[in-house]
């Protein structure tokens, strides 16, 4: 890792929903930004927009980056040198720098009214002009001042500068904005919080960022926070405005639309690390074939030159792929922890069993529930499931049957290979396909066509309960 400690990239989310594949995006770039330069990443909420808030969603962005070992070195609960992490507990820091605003004369005081506000932009639309502020308070300040000392409610309005706006975005590379288009942002509300543009700028600055990456629905703002670093005389952070993530549909993801809460993927089997995979090929590519990362691994590739600008597409395929080559790589004693949940009441033993039949057939760890069902508890045949199966006549089934119970009767689970072959064997001399033969036995085991393999099956559930269900499924035949 290239040891920069200079580089602070943070992930700045507002406390409005749980995290989705496209938020938890902005926040795994920014992790693996600081991470590949050995910098840190930082953990702030931007919950001054009180309308839109929802209590108790700090704690599932929290709980969702710890899953996905996003780890943060500063942030709410665990604190750190710029303390408060929460926008909401630094209400007097933005009051004091909008005042300096104010009184260097990079913003003003405004009384206007919602009611003459609309009125205004009706006009405006009136006579085909953009809906903008017309800067009416800006001429009368002195007025101003009366009307607020008589309770007359109040905004702080930045006086966007004349000129151009423009800089070298990591990701989109050079952006420029002419400021007339710019309308004068309302800094700091009436009721005294200051608006995201104030907040966000403010706690970059004395946080230390040395990178802002986030969503490029935020291009449009960064002139206002350009200016804003202008006015306080503050160096400015790099930039990287990261593309969206449009679902399957190419719409954009987004929890008004539904998308699903990260943690939920936990308890569908997926893994974090292949979830974390699977959101950094969102927009970035390593430059060669190379599709399959460790966290570890991709906090070594990672740079944030290497990030498209074009709207990444979530593939749910594709976290599926990537899923089950996480799981295949996992150790024996990993599975058997994760496995836990999803093989609820088994043992450490059991577990450790089923695991070479199960690594290679499961996409999500909640595959071993359906595929270890007929291990762990009885098997009902289901009447609707055609038997014998399909291309197998009633001949060849009953000869399947008659020898695997003869053999498994003269201890063949003891040698598996032995077995396999010996029933094999009697496929091929009735002329049938031994994977169509062996359906008979996935049907009288498992009670499904397919499965787990049905030899190793047998040798799990032991000779008594292999007997019984092979001789149920003979009796079936007739
Ligand atoms: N609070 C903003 C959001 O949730 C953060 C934007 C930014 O990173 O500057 O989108």
């Amino acid at each position: 890792l290239v040891a920069d400690a200079r580089v602070r990239a943070r992930f700045a989310p507002s406390p409005t929903g749980a995290l989705h594949f496209g938020s938890v995006r902005t926040a795994l770039f920014a992790w693996l930004a600081a991470r590949h330069a050995g910098g840190d990443f930082i953990l702030r909420i931007e919950d001054t927009d009180q309308e839109r808030y929802i209590p108790g969603t700090e704690a599932l962005i929290i709980e969702t980056l710890s899953w996905l070992g996003l780890d943060f070195g500063e942030g709410p609960e665990i604190g750190g040198p710029h303390d408060p992490y929460i926008q909401s507990l630094r209400i007097a820091t933005y009051r004091d720098h909008a005042d300096r605003l104010v009184a260097g004369g990079h913003a003003y005081w405004c009384t206007c009214t919602p009611a003459r506000l609309a009125a205004m932009r009706d006009e405006q639309r009136a006579r085909s002009e953009p809906t903008r502020y017309d800067r009416r308070c800006l001429t009368r300040q002195a007025e101003v001042a009366e009307e607020r000392a008589s309770g007359m409610a109040a905004v702080v309005r930045l006086r966007m500068p004349d000129g151009v706006s423009e800089w070298d975005d990591i990701v989109r590379g050079h952006v420029s904005f002419a400021n007339a288009d710019i309308d004068d942002q309302v800094l700091l509300k009436s009721d005294g919080f200051p608006t995201y543009h104030l907040a966000v700028v403010v706690d970059d600055h004395l946080m230390r960022i040395s990178h802002v990456i986030r969503s490029d629905e935020w291009i449009p703002s960064t002139p206002k926070h350009l200016a804003l670093y202008a006015a306080f005389g503050w160096e400015t952070p790099r930039f990287a405005h990261v593309p969206a993530v449009l679902g399957p549909d190419h719409q954009k993801l987004s929890k008004r639309r539904g998308a699903r809460n990260v943690l939920e993927y936990g308890e569908l089997g997926y893994l974090p690390s292949a979830i974390v995979n699977a959101i950094a090929l969102l927009g970035w590519s390593s430059g060669d074939e190379q599709e399959v990362f460790t966290p570890q691994e991709l906090c070594e590739r990672f740079t944030l030159e290497r990030v498209n600008a074009a709207a990444a597409v979530f593939d749910p395929k594709r976290l599926d792929d990537l899923n089950g080559i996480h799981i295949r790589r996992m150790s024996t004693d990993d599975l058997v922890e994760a496995l836990e949940y999803h093989l609820l009441g088994t043992s450490k033993e059991t577990r450790r069993l089923l695991i070479p039949m199960l690594r290679e057939r499961m996409v999500t760890l909640a595959d071993a529930t359906r595929l270890c069902a007929p291990l762990l508890g009885e098997v009902r045949l289901d009447p609707s499931i055609e038997f014998p199966p399909k291309k197998v006549d009633q001949a060849t089934a009953v000869a399947m049957i008659d020898a695997c119970i003869a053999a498994v009767d003269q201890g063949g689970l003891d040698d598996q290979a032995a077995l396999l072959e010996r029933i094999r064997s009697v496929a091929e001399s009735a002329g049938v396909k031994s994977r169509d033969a062996f359906r008979v036995l996935y049907v009288a085991i498992l009670g499904t066509p397919a499965g787990l393999p049905v030899i190793e099956a047998m040798a799990f559930l032991g000779k008594e309960k292999s007997l019984q269900r092979l001789r149920e499924a003979r009796a079936r035949l007739g």
